[in-house]
């Protein structure tokens, strides 16, 4: 049986990927905070909470994080941990820079000291791209973060990339657009939106605030995302992959989805200049040929399927 550990267990990402590796016959260990205990939601969602063993680590601790990999002995270990909201990145700058290069460096070091033949994946962000000089993106373009988060992550892949290169190492950076999916939380966009119309329909709220909604952004769903990860850690080579839908969504469209769907008028929504991030870029999309050919990886739902599957899934748990 394969030994899998997951930081960052208690995430979108971490439960679906739990599931996954648990139905591909893999013991899977789940990474959580210092002091933090209970059960976690998103595992209880996704039915795999008796399953999974929660394990309390400091993964900025070279000695803490050692002992986890001398204790558990993984083949994969999927660093899924990182403050990952990009708004809360500008609020909590050194914060979200310093968990989310540090914990990447110890994880690389102990594997690189310790256990240099487990495979790692590293949680990496179309973010890094920022502004791009064409599109789509794809996995040779340079970067050019445009927030506190981004830059975190794009440092975070360098260190990924630059122990794989100096040591051989099995690392493999997925470098994810966004993704959703029921279990997101309720501070990124569509989520959001969809439990504020939802509120609007039930006479809790009367607007919703929006943002800048004239920007179109490359979505994806979630359990189909983490399908990837595990491939890329069963492929015989390391590398770095986009995955990606290949097709930007204007978030006017995605709002317009949600207000028609549920039965609200699209006049609920109201522009809060406040909401608008320092830097945006009009347009993102990316390219996922290279994790078709390699991993065969295919992907092929519509977003706006995505959106009726997130909706519908957020009706259910109001009832
Ligand atoms: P979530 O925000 O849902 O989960 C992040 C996890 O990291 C949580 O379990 C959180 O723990 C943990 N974490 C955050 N800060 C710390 C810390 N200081 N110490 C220990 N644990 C911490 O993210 P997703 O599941 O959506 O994403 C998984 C990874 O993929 C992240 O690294 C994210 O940046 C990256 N990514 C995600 C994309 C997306 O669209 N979802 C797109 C591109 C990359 P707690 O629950 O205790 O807060």
């Amino acid at each position: 049986m394969r030994r899998s550990i997951i930081t960052g267990i208690g995430g979108q990402d971490g439960a679906y990927l739990s599931r996954l590796l648990l139905e591909r016959g893999h013991e899977v260990l789940g990474v959580i905070r210092p002091g933090q205990s209970g059960t976690l939601p998103g595992l209880v969602q996704v039915g795999v909470s008796n399953e999974v063993r929660l394990v309390q680590c400091d993964l900025c601790s070279y000695e803490a994080v050692a002992e986890l990999i001398a204790t558990f002995r993984p083949d994969e270990v999927y660093n899924l941990a990182a403050q990952s909201s990009v708004s809360r990145s500008f609020l909590l700058p050194g914060e979200t820079i310093s968990f989310n290069t540090l914990s990447v460096l110890t994880l690389v070091r102990v594997i690189h000291e310790c256990a240099p033949h487990v495979r790692m994946y590293q949680a990496s962000s179309s973010d890094m791209f920022g502004k791009v000089p064409q599109l789509p993106i794809k996995e040779d373009m340079a970067f050019h973060p445009l927030s506190p988060y981004a830059v975190s992550k794009a440092s975070a892949h360098w260190i990924a990339k630059n122990y794989r290169e100096s040591f051989k190492l099995f690392i493999a950076c997925g470098i994810l657009f966004n993704h959703e999916s029921p279990l997101r939380t309720r501070n990124f966009f569509v989520k959001k939106l969809i439990c504020e119309a939802l509120e609007v329909k039930q006479g809790k709220r009367e607007t919703i605030r929006i943002g800048n909604l004239a920007l179109k952004r490359d979505f994806g769903y979630a359990p189909r995302y983490v399908e990837a990860m595990y491939g890329m850690l069963q492929h015989d080579s390391p590398g770095d992959y986009l995955i990606c839908s290949g097709r930007s969504v204007l978030l006017t469209d995605i709002a317009n989805h949600i207000c028609d769907s549920i039965g609200i008028s699209r006049d609920r929504l109201v522009t809060d200049p406040a909401l608008f991030r320092p830097l945006d870029i009009p347009d993102i999309y990316g390219c996922n040929q290279r994790a078709r050919q390699i991993l065969n990886w295919e992907y092929s739902l519509d977003f706006m399927d995505v959106l009726d599957i997130l909706i519908e899934a957020e009706q259910q748990h109001i009832h």
